[in-house]
């Protein structure tokens, strides 16, 4: 069952993938069941002033994590001038906040054989890490052709860095093509997500695009991508606005 009604929840536990992003693992204190698929997203509730403020965060880690650990993970980065992001980057470890969920259709059917390919930029590649992850917990990662466009603007800000090469070293058909676009050291693309996916795939057909991240992104991709022959039914987009 879908639980939509608000829940209390406690940050058990974060990790710092770099100066501005955290993952914080969230647990359930009604000690209920939670169940999600992967790629969807909770909405945090948060009191400002006499105010409560809803966002919403995707869901960074894979069902079968969850059920093994009792942890919901969500990935953060802090927003110049935001509310809720540097509340929750300040606030921490042992806080209590509410949230209700699971919301949200980005998600990729179980019976899918389709190729695919997911276009994420900064945090908006929390939900593709849920996804991905989904599938290497159910051993599917090694049967699907993937292709992972990931951009961001410094090396540092590359999330999920080491799990993502590793899956790219270990599965001959996924391929991983991080992007930064203002490299200190950088040697890899530098490139923007949409003309990375016109370089390195030829072919419309048989492909599935996901992609996730500020609507900017989402639009040229759409424009490349249909200037490339996909029609609008093979693409899956969380728009963040
Ligand atoms: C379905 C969905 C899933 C999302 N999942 C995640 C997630 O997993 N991780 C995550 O970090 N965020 C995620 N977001 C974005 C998140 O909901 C908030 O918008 C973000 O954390 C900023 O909230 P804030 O209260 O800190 O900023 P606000 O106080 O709302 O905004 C302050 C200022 O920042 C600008 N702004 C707002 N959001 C952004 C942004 N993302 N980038 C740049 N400028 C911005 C606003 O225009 C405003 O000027 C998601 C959004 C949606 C719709």
């Amino acid at each position: 069952m879908a639980l939509k009604e608000k829940r209390e929840v406690e940050i058990e536990k974060y990790y710092s993938h770099c100066d501005s992003t955290k993952s914080f693992y969230i647990k359930f204190l009604d000690g209920k069941p939670i169940e999600y698929q992967a790629g969807q997203f909770l909405i945090a509730h948060i009191p400002r002033g006499d105010e409560i403020v809803k966002r919403a965060y995707s869901i960074a880690s894979s069902p079968l994590e969850t059920l093994e650990t009792g942890l919901i993970e969500i990935c953060l980065n802090r927003v110049e001038l935001g509310y809720v992001s540097n509340w929750m980057h300040d606030k921490g470890h042992k806080t209590r906040i509410q949230v209700d969920g699971p919301h949200g259709r980005f998600i990729v059917p179980e019976e899918s054989n389709d190729h695919l390919i997911f276009c994420g930029t900064g945090t908006g590649i929390s939900p593709i890490r849920g996804i991905l992850k989904d599938f290497e917990l159910k051993n599917t990662l090694k049967d699907k052709e993937i292709w992972l466009f990931f951009g961001v603007r410094q090396e540092a800000d590359i999330l999920y860095h080491q799990e993502f090469q590793q899956w790219a070293e270990q599965y001959p058909d996924f391929h991983f093509i991080p992007s930064v676009s203002r490299p200190l050291e950088w040697k890899g693309e530098t490139g923007y997500v949409q003309n990375l996916v016109k370089k390195y795939v030829h072919t419309s057909n048989q492909w599935n695009v996901y992609a996730c991240g500020l609507n900017a992104m989402i639009k040229d991709l759409e424009g490349v991508l249909l200037e490339m022959g996909f029609d609008k039914n093979q693409l899956h987009y969380d728009k963040w606005g």
